[in-house]
């Protein structure tokens, strides 16, 4: 990389000298004046500056991406081999990407926006912004974070959950989660699950002020208001945007709540109906997905899964994508990703939470997942398949590998999200075979369901996970009130309480994974949510004349041009341009609210006589 940095230098110091050349002795006889030294071409530089730095950057990903791949997909407990290579890995991508060096070329270049073409200006930004993750003008800070994070992931993803005396994985207590109405066991699956929330307790707290410490260097006051500067937004903007979405679908969300306290009480034989729903009643470890609750009668898609078999699955998301007009996946993909579940004798572990990446910022695109057939994971292929896609859209000559990323974080889950969700709608499904074209279905549960998978997690994302990561990051949450806060959000947004007293002997905000390896940015999730409605509200109404609720994107072309759109340019164009100009609307849940507006009217019948407590 060095190479690369000199030459600026050396122009920096050259411009440095120009005002004090001197001017022309007056008693010399009259000579030619010298010429002016021409101004530096500061898009010569930038090019070449960003010509060397993109290169390195990709090196260094690369090999970052490949020791966090074997930190992910090979776990053996009490080995830390793996986790020293990935520290060392990231160390390197630390070093590189906050030298003191790159960021005072960042910062000089960067006052001479005018003189450089807006892609050439993105690129100085996000790299400056990469740099206040790991900047080297405090080394040993950084290091150690580093260090930190990486043992918290060994810790995360190594943990032995027991249930009834036996190891489960995280899939085991999922499912149990999902099936078990006998209340008493599953408070004991809830309990195993949150088993997990002390032990990573110290790491966490040692990580919160690693990370504030860290982007303070450069100027940020904290971690969450840094993670929030991507998006263009102050932490204030931010919590202002989630509080307006948790506000805007309250009503619906509260109708919801009513609905599911005395359908669950029912279910579970019990007499008294809670003013708030006990945590452990919820079909998910973290109240943050009901979907299960309700089965739609000729939709559900577990039988018939099951015969296709988990490759299917993942065979199936891919030709999808394809009948759109994107190019088949790379046979890398195949050879290289990790996406079923390890043999029961494995030595080994893995992570079994789903996710995408992209290795090197080009075509080695992989998947880490532990396929089952079944329908969350028939959604959950078709969405980690659109960060896939994503990532095989932007790695194109135009979008420089700085700019790889989606226009902004909630795009590149958006975009998954809806195609997971396109790929459940009943025509869609029909048009596959996996139902009968004349199959029956109830519109109005089929709509319960999704509202009980999408509507619901706004309160905890939005909500729970927001405000308290807030409060922790930026407003220095104290340690000896981490789990009564979360516990009192729970109830404020969700309307969620423990089954028993939970206090700070516990940590059960930590047993949700993004606490400790994704922090400060679980919004992304719920502002994707919204994206994702108002992007499918258009292609419905404008590309394909359908109803939302039922559509088939399959096999159409215009779909795929109008995402491709989307996706092609990654970060290189900014984020609100963008979605106006191809939706026509600013952010907002306007198109999530008329989408789920049917439902209302049904549930304010069936909750008719209810108490309503939120
Ligand atoms: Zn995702």
């Amino acid at each position: 990389m060095k190479k690369h940095l000199l030459p600026l230098l050396a122009a920096a110091s050259l411009a440095a000298c120009a005002p004090t050349a001197k001017a022309p002795v007056a008693t010399a006889p009259a000579a030619a004046p010298p010429p002016a030294p021409a101004p530096p071409d500061y898009q010569a530089i930038a090019t070449d500056f960003l010509n060397g730095y993109n290169a390195e950057y990709v090196r260094l990903y690369t090999a970052s991406s490949e020791a966090e791949w074997r930190s992910n997909t090979h776990i053996v407990p009490g080995d830390t081999s793996n986790a020293g290579a990935t520290t060392r890995a990231n160390q390197r991508m630390a070093a590189f990407t906050g030298s003191t060096a790159n960021i005072e070329q960042l910062r000089e270049l960067l006052k001479h926006k005018d003189a450089l073409t807006p892609i050439q200006t993105k690129q100085l930004e996000t790299a400056l912004y990469n740099a206040a993750n790991n900047p080297q003008t405090v080394a040993d800070l950084v290091k150690k974070r580093i260090s930190a994070e990486a043992a918290q992931t060994e810790k995360l993803y190594g943990f032995d959950y027991k249930y009834a005396g036996k190891s489960v994985t995280t899939n085991d207590l999922d499912e149990l989660l999902r099936k078990e109405t006998n209340p008493a066991r599953r408070q004991q699956v809830w309990e195993s699950s949150k088993a997990i929330g002390p032990t990573l307790k110290d790491g966490l707290l040692n990580l919160r002020d690693l990370r504030n410490q860290t982007v303070q260097a450069l100027g940020y006051p904290d971690y969450f208001t840094y993670q929030a500067s991507d998006y263009g937004l102050t932490r204030e903007e931010m919590m202002a945007l989630v509080r307006k979405i948790n506000t805007e679908l309250r009503p619906l969300y509260r109708e919801l709540h009513t609905y599911a306290r005395y359908e669950l009480a029912k279910k579970y034989k019990v007499k008294q109906v809670p003013d708030y729903l006990p945590a452990h009643w919820l079909p998910n470890r973290w109240g943050q997905d009901w979907g299960s609750m309700v089965d739609v009668k000729g939709l559900n898609l577990d039988a018939v899964l099951a015969k296709k078999g988990a490759e299917w699955q993942v065979k199936q998301g891919e030709r999808f994508y394809q009948s759109l007009g994107f190019p088949a996946l790379p046979a890398s993909f195949y050879e290289k990703s990790s996406l079923y579940p390890l043999p029961k004798d494995a030595t080994y572990k893995k992570n079994n939470h789903a996710s995408a990446w992209h290795m090197d910022l080009n075509q080695d695109l992989r998947s880490l997942m532990s396929v089952e057939a079944n329908t969350e994971w028939y959604e959950t292929a078709h969405h980690e398949l659109g960060h896939i896609f994503y990532y095989q859209s932007y790695s194109n000559p135009d979008v420089p590998p700085l700019l790889r990323q989606g226009a902004n974080r909630a795009y590149h889950e958006a975009i998954g999200t809806m195609m997971g969700l396109a790929a459940k709608q009943k025509p869609f499904l029909a048009g596959l075979g996996l139902i009968p074209a004349n199959t029956k279905t109830d519109q109005t549960q089929q709509l319960l369901q999704e509202a009980l998978s999408y509507v619901t997690f706004i309160p905890f994302a939005s909500g729970v996970m927001s405000e308290w990561e807030n409060s922790f990051y930026a407003e220095k949450l104290p340690a000896d009130q981490l789990n009564a806060k979360w516990w009192d959000l729970c109830k404020q947004y969700q309307g969620m309480v423990p089954p028993t007293p939970r206090g700070e002997n516990f940590l059960d905000p930590a047993t949700k994974t993004h606490i400790n390896d994704d922090p400060a940015q679980y919004y992304d999730y719920a502002l994707s949510y919204v994206i994702l409605f108002q992007l499918h509200d258009h292609i419905a109404k404008n590309i394909l004349h359908q109803d939302p609720h039922a559509t088939n994107y399959y096999g159409n072309r215009e779909v795929g041009e109008f995402l491709r759109e989307i996706m092609q340019p990654g970060s290189s164009r900014d984020w609100r341009a963008v979605l106006k100009e191809k939706t026509g609307e600013d952010l907002s849940a306007r198109a999530m609210i008329d989408y789920f507006q049917p439902l209302m009217a049904y549930l304010k019948e069936q909750n008719k006589g209810r108490k309503y407590t939120m």
